[in-house]
């Protein structure tokens, strides 16, 4: 084989599993038909289940130094221009306000890292600058994808080069990380299901003065109420900013943008392009030897910010599974619970994304042409849609269930408990061990955080000084050749914060199994969470 799994895209997806591919020690070669990274905007937020996996991959501060500095407020307003006071201001903290924040509370409501605003086109070149240090990552930018040809013992990739050249990679495993057009995808006729909505323009503007000029407040989204459903989003610079609207050409990009601006600026209009709004979800995410993730699976509304942040999901759960298998110790099983564990959370995702929408659409079709006017009825109008979008703007700014409370509900690769569990909630977030569940972040008495304490592999944590004996539960484990490792946590915030002395932890940190007792069959549990048996055989 030429490597161990080809990966196809340099989107943040594709990047995201090329590195924790490499830094698991998996041989990758990642394939991507642009010459370089391009200056294209699309995502700027990571959430704060994104900044908890790359500060697991060790590159937390690299992408919060490339991104937009911790002091700058985090704010969404609702406005008519950008000189009239707002007709409402959502606020919400600075990264480091929410560091501030996290730092005072430790009952696992919070999660160990807050979000990050970063644009998509500063992520990639930076993802892509960390990949090429790994020795395990090949990166190779100028290479179209054309065809895949799979048997029982591998894959053979089809590559084109720019210059033209055609080329054959063989690997074990193929993921398509695509995006929304996904060659890979349509090869295994795989189709998407759903709905698409509205066609945006968005353009991207320099104005180097612009965001210290804005005088009604600081934020990231300027949301206008007119009838174009125009916004307004500060890049991570605070120099570049994108405007969408849905206008009919691109020439009216710039009289939206001096419009919405409302003051006299220097500015220079680098590029536009269409956008269109898609709710819709594969209805496999692979097949055989070849995985799909990311937007090549799940297509979401930007609004609440679960596109790129739901793929860098797939990535990781997709990430220590292949690793598991190359290396030997994961079972048949264990890929497939890919498909299990994460079409459920872009299912989820969808739908939260159509309720964060919604919500939108609700304070919108409020707008009235009198709105802008010094009149009673101006006024009425003002007060109203602002009444309306307080409730309606903050289902899509206020996500903190959809992206921590996820859970694998009926995954065969952790244990089964009775009954329901927790329901899914997007808005809030309860923590919960449930199986299935990410651990909740607790700070330890030393001032260190639990997360940081959990190596790559399993860990079997043993809370609030429990005397169970657990070695028969660990040799289990350690006997299926995977890694483990055993942590005495005395403190009594994680012990309650958990509600069990117990917990058998993934390699993605979510539970495998807890308990307060060991389990009467260890055996069985190893095998079912390196997917040897599945839990309900
Ligand atoms: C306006 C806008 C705002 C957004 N804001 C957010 C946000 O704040 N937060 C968020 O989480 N998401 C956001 N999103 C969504 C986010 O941009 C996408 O979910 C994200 O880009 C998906 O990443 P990906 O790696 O799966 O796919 P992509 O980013 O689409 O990357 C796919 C890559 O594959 C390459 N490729 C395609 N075909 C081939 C081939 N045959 N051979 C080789 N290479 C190929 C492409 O060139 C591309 O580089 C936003 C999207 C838009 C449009």
């Amino acid at each position: 084989m030429d490597t161990q799994v080809v990966i196809v895209g340099a989107g943040p997806v594709g990047l995201t599993l090329a590195l924790e591919l490499g830094r698991r020690g998996v041989r990758c070669t990642i394939v991507e038909q642009k010459p370089a990274p391009a200056k294209l905007p699309k995502m700027e937020r990571c959430n704060a289940r994104t900044m908890e996996i790359y500060r697991r991959m060790g590159i937390v501060e690299k992408v919060r130094a490339a991104g937009l500095p911790a002091h700058c407020p985090m704010d969404v307003f609702i406005v008519t221009s950008l000189i009239e006071p707002p007709l409402l201001r959502l606020p919400y903290p600075s990264v480091a306000e929410a560091r501030a924040q996290i730092a005072a509370k430790n009952d696992g409501t919070l999660p160990l890292e807050p979000y990050q605003l970063i644009s998509q086109y500063t992520l990639e070149p930076l993802l892509k600058s960390i990949a090429e240090t790994l020795p395990a990552v090949n990166v190779r930018y100028g290479s179209t994808f054309v065809s895949f040809a799979q048997d029982a013992a591998g894959v053979v990739a089809e590559i084109e080069t720019n210059a033209g050249a055609r080329e054959r990679v063989t690997a074990e495993y193929l993921v398509g990380c695509d995006g929304g057009t996904s060659a890979v995808r349509r090869q295994l006729g795989i189709k998407l299901a759903g709905e698409t909505l509205l066609q945006f323009r968005q353009a991207l503007f320099r104005c180097d003065d612009l965001y210290e000029r804005i005088s009604i407040g600081k934020g990231r989204h300027y949301h206008v109420a007119d009838g174009r459903g125009t916004f307004l989003i500060v890049q991570d610079d605070t120099r570049h900013f994108t405007l969408h609207a849905t206008v009919e050409s691109d020439a009216e990009m710039a009289t939206m943008f001096e419009k919405t601006v409302a003051m006299p600026v220097d500015y220079e209009m680098l590029s536009v392009n269409e956008w269109r709004q898609n709710l819709l979800l594969a209805e496999r995410y692979g097949e055989g030897r070849v995985f799909l993730a990311g937007d090549a699976v799940h297509l979401v509304i930007p609004t609440g910010g679960l596109g790129m942040n739901s793929g860098v999901g797939d990535a990781i759960d997709l990430a220590w599974k292949l690793a598991a298998v190359l290396q030997g110790w994961g079972g048949p099983g264990l890929l497939a619970s890919y498909e299990i564990e994460r079409r459920q959370v872009g299912e989820r995702n969808v739908a939260a994304s159509g309720y964060a929408a919604k919500g939108r659409r609700a304070w919108r079709a409020e707008y009235r042409p009198c709105l802008r006017e010094n009149t009673a009825e101006g006024a009425a109008v003002r007060a109203h849609l602002a009444l309306v979008a307080e409730r309606e703007q903050r289902k899509s700014n206020e996500m903190i269930g959809a992206e921590l409370g996820y859970r694998y509900v009926g995954s065969p690769i952790v244990w089964p408990e009775p009954g329901e569990g927790p329901p899914h909630e997007f808005i809030d977030y309860v923590p919960t061990t449930w199986p299935g569940a990410r651990l909740p972040h607790v700070w330890l008495a030393d001032g260190t955080a639990l997360h940081d304490r959990l190596g790559d592999g399993f860990t079997l944590l043993r809370l609030g000084g429990t005397q169970a004996d657990t070695a028969g539960l660990a040799r289990a484990v350690r006997a299926t050749g995977a890694p483990l490792d055993v942590l005495d946590i005395a403190d009594g915030a994680a012990r309650a914060v958990y509600g069990y002395d117990l917990l058998l932890v993934r390699p993605d940190l979510h539970v495998a199994w807890r308990g307060n007792a060991p389990p009467d069959d260890a055996q069985r549990l190893a095998a079912v969470v390196t997917g040897r048996i599945a839990n309900s055989e």
